[in-house]
């Protein structure tokens, strides 16, 4: 990229890009630099559909922007300028001009979309004086007065700052005193007289002037729109996505057309397929006289587009309203469809019998549908299996493991509203977002109860189990986001009368109060009373289909980290082939074992401490004979034990005590057991191989359970080969003197068995020591399995159990780009891993190598130890799926990268 200097900040050459027919500066390849929404505008300008002429300024700018204290460079106003020239010239109307004024939208639009996160300002141009021209142009004077009132509210709420709420309470006032009941029943003169009112509250209230001046307009709205990208709900999502603060918005300026100019005139939103099953089968909602902002934020209910989804409700469709439109927008989405060979989330705005298309982007779809979509779409040629696997977000399969209603369970029916969004959700009713944070932080599940929501619900929607509306349509914000969050979601739920005041809700005679239960089916739109029972999820042929895809062009394997047979039996129906991580630790939290293992703890003597694993020697041997028989065959990799202390000690007096009287000791021996072992970093503490140095017993009595268990079930006539993992290693003095007592334990059970057989030691890495010393620890490992979540901690300096306070911060400011103990820190944990890759293989060229950390089941990191050369990925069993998907998508992009 050209850049230039001015004032010391980086500037690129161009920054303005114009579209109009035949005269488009951009394509949909430019989303970086011109947002989805702009660079799609000029990829359908390109195309030859009708797109009403604009310009967008790129997303280099919003940095620039933050770089001048928030103030617009003078040459961006330059360049701006000309650009409405362009379109000034295009139209034939002018910018401010009292008898042909040229109105214009101002959107914002990133790379990848936010829906409602990001401001909009409609009607941009109009004053005292261009209304007229407006009136005059429109022949409709109303029309004209109502445009500059909406662009009053739009612009004083999100440019000037100013609570909306103010001006809908002076319209409401106005309408009481005029015995008016809808916004429809105000005559051109009363929006005047609202116009004068509205301008004379904003100044009460800001202090300001209402700009009249179109510039002046301008400027304020793209610096709203550039400030939007900072604001608390923006952040917000941005955080929950995992998109950069340095990718910036773009600011789209575009001629108005108008779907608000009578009932020849319309503006809708349509998928090319329906978004939550992924049916293929155009799926559209519309307002007639209305603008685009009526749609997208729920307040009016729209109707359905084609006449079969119309005739359920009774309501009229597109198609039967004005037939030629709906033709022009059918061949409209086909093309689109075909063009860009996905699915498409369109809006348009019909004026006065002409239809206009306003943006098309990939439509945003539910883990179910993404499926559908990609499979019927290799079916008909359109795209292949490999273009199909690298559509489909990995993350998103995590919605198809979600409970769904049992159908046999005994329900009552409340009301019935749209599926927004599928799975089944039981929850305590709560009427705010910050009821539902609050309410969840004293540990209760809720549903969230809206009449709409807005992007100020965020928070509550992500805490929330599930979300019901009682107005706006599937493509309401409720809709769209809790979509995109996986979470089920009921919109437009008209029966259910929502009090907020009273925080109740009420429907068919029920009065439901605050903290009662309802229970929502987002594949059906039902809503219950009370809770009903859920069942775990089932996968469709789609999602078969698409694994077997995936398990054909993967190179890594997909185990899976499990403690017992039935989470193994779990993974193995997810697809996982092998254990890479059992935490034998885990394995003792039980009631019937946690008092065992603390005696073994706080054991004074070798002999009492050996009188514990002795009652927990049959207790393991039994737990690793299960595992070992639920993977029947696959790799089993038992790591030995490794507990944070604290996790173990009991905390309180009271837990002392009753622990003091079921183990029969004095209390004090307790207490003072518990002050010796206290640790101030017991992350950094006496853990993992550092407990066997001490107490070699501990490790012996393990070596023993699984050599045991491995005899049996080897007798039995299965294939085993098990894998002893050494966790926390830092010097290969540690792994060599306790690999010699593994193996020292393992001969004396073959020799008293009589049975022999293969059997690995290895280790974790998890310390930037044993990364950096790989090849002399491989002297005594047969394996390496990567333990990230430690490795991150270790050479971030960050405690697991510590960091989330702050590194939301982190985040959010842009320091990390990620949770690291989400997705790998590439640039620091990722050469730390790459090296002990490289130095392992020197040492020990067929060392097994893999990842058992929590990135183990993260799309980005999986395609990092792809790259890496490791061999397999551990990951929860519900994340598998996800893993297996992530290891294809990673075969096929570094395929592309090295052809
Ligand atoms: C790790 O540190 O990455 C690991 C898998 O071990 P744990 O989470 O049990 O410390
Ligand atoms: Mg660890």
């Amino acid at each position: 990229m050209q850049t230039q200097k001015v004032e010391g900040m980086k500037i690129p050459e161009k920054f303005v890009y114009f579209f109009a027919a035949g005269e488009s500066d951009g394509n949909s390849t430019m989303k970086n630099v011109l947002g989805g929404k702009g660079a799609n505008l000029a990829e359908m300008t390109s195309l030859g559909l009708p797109v009403p002429p604009g310009f967008t300024i790129s997303t280099e700018m919003c940095s620039v922007f933050y770089q001048n204290d928030q103030k617009l460079v003078p040459v961006l106003k330059e360049e701006v300028l000309k650009a409405l020239a362009r379109v000034e010239a295009k139209l034939g109307k002018k910018f401010g001009d009292n008898k042909n004024p040229l109105l214009v939208s101002v959107r914002s639009g990133s790379r990848a979309s936010m829906p409602g996160m990001m401001d909009t300002i409609l009607n941009l141009g109009l004053n005292d004086e261009t209304v007229k021209g407006l009136a005059e142009q429109s022949g409709n004077e109303r029309f004209a007065w109502d445009s500059y009132r909406r662009f009053i509210q739009m612009y004083s709420d999100v440019v000037m700052g100013m609570n909306s709420s103010l001006l809908e309470v002076t319209l409401e006032d106005y309408k009481d005193s005029k015995k008016m009941h809808n916004d429809t029943d105000l005559k051109a003169e009363d929006w005047k007289a609202l116009v004068q009112k509205f301008k004379k509250q904003v100044l009460e209230s800001t202090g300001q002037v209402f700009p009249a001046d179109p510039k002046e307009q301008l400027w304020g709205a793209i610096s709203a729109v550039f400030r939007s990208w900072n604001t608390p709900r923006a952040v917000t999502y941005r955080e929950l996505h995992g998109y950069p603060e340095s990718w910036g918005t773009a600011v789209n300026i575009q001629s108005m057309v108008f779907g608000n100019l009578g009932d020849d005139s319309a503006t809708g939103v349509a998928f090319t397929r329906n978004p939550s099953t992924g049916e293929k089968a155009f799926y559209g909602e519309f307002l007639v006289n209305a603008q685009g902002e009526d749609v997208v934020a729920g307040i009016r209910t729209p109707n359905p587009v084609t006449k079969v989804d119309a005739a359920a409700s009774g309501a009229k469709s597109l198609e039967e309203l004005m037939p030629e439109s709906y033709q022009q927008l059918v061949d409209v989405y086909k093309k689109l469809e075909k063009h860009y060979r996905d699915m498409q989330d369109i809006e348009f705005t019909i004026e006065r019998g002409t239809l206009w298309m306003l943006q098309t982007r990939n439509g945003k779809r539910t883990a179910q549908a993404g499926l559908r979509i990609a499979c019927e779409m290799v079916d008909e040629k359109l795209i292949s299996e490999e273009e199909a696997l690298l559509r489909i977000d990995a993350k998103s399969l995590d919605q198809l493991l979600h409970p769904t209603l049992d159908p046999k369970a005994p329900k009552t029916t409340l009301a019935k509203g749209l599926p927004a969004s599928p799975g089944g959700a039981t929850g305590q009713i709560v009427f705010s977002s910050e009821d539902a944070v609050a309410w969840v932080e004293k540990g209760r599940k809720v549903i969230l109860v809206r009449v709409e929501t807005s992007p100020e619900d965020i928070e509550g929607m992500i805490n929330s189990q599930g979300i019901l509306t009682s107005r706006g349509g599937m493509t309401s914000h409720a809709a769209v986001v809790a979509r995109g969050m996986g979470k089920c979601c009921v919109a437009g739920c008209q029966e259910v009368e929502v009090d907020y005041a009273k925080k109740e809700m009420r429907v068919k005679g029920y009065v439901l109060k605050e903290g009662d239960k309802i229970t929502l089916d987002g594949g059906t739109g039902e809503v219950y009373l009370g809770e009903v029972k859920t069942i775990e999820p089932k996968l469709d042929q789609y999602f078969e289909r698409v694994m077997k895809w995936a398990d054909k062009l993967r190179t890594l394997k997909v185990r899976t980290n499990a403690d017992t047979p039935h989470d193994a039996t779990v993974a193995r129906g997810f697809g996982a082939e092998g254990i890479g991580l059992c935490r034998t630790e885990h394995m003792f939290f039980g009631p019937d074992r946690i008092d065992v293992v603390r005696e073994m703890i706080m054991a004074d003597q070798r002999e009492e401490r050996i009188r514990a694993l002795d009652r927990l020697l049959p207790m393991q041997r039994s737990d690793f004979k299960g595992l070992f028989e639920a993977m029947d065959g696959y790799p089993v990799t038992i790591r030995l034990l490794d507990p944070p202390l604290h996790e173990f000690l009991p905390h309180s007096e009271e837990e002392m005590k009753e622990l003091a009287g079921r183990l029969n000791w004095p209390v004090d021996r307790v207490r003072l057991k518990v002050r010796a072992l206290h640790e101030f970093n017991p992350m950094l503490g006496h853990r993992g191989c550092r407990l066997a140095i001490t107490y070699p017993e501990i490790y012996q009595m393990q070596a023993k359970a699984i050599a045991e268990a491995a005899c049996d079930v080897i007798s039995s006539g299965k294939k085993l080969v098990p894998e002893i993992m050494i966790p926390l290693v830092a010097t290969d003095v540690e792994l060599k003197k306790l690999r010699a007592q593994v193996e020292d334990e393992v001969r004396r059970v073959q020799n008293a068995r009589g049975v022999q057989f293969a059997y690995l030691v290895g280790t974790m890495i998890e310390l930037p020591r044993a990364a950096l010393t790989a090849d002399s620890i491989a002297e005594y490992a047969d394996f390496f399995s990567f333990g990230t979540n430690d490795l991150t901690q270790t050479t971030l300096g960050l405690s697991r159990d510590d960091a989330g306070r702050f590194l939301g911060t982190y985040v959010s400011e842009g320091i990390f780009e990620a949770d690291p103990f989400q997705t790998l820190d590439q640039k620091g944990v990722g050469i730390l891993v790459k090296k002990a890759v490289e130095l392992g293989r020197k040492t020990r060229p067929d060392i097994k190598l893999g990842i058992c950390g929590e990135h183990g089941g993260d799309p980005a990191s999986i395609e990092f130890f792809h790259a890496a050369g490791l061999q397999y990925v551990s990951c929860s069993p519900f994340r598998v799926p996800i893993a297996r998907l992530a290891a294809a998508q990673a075969a096929l992009k570094h395929r592309q990268v090295e052809h």
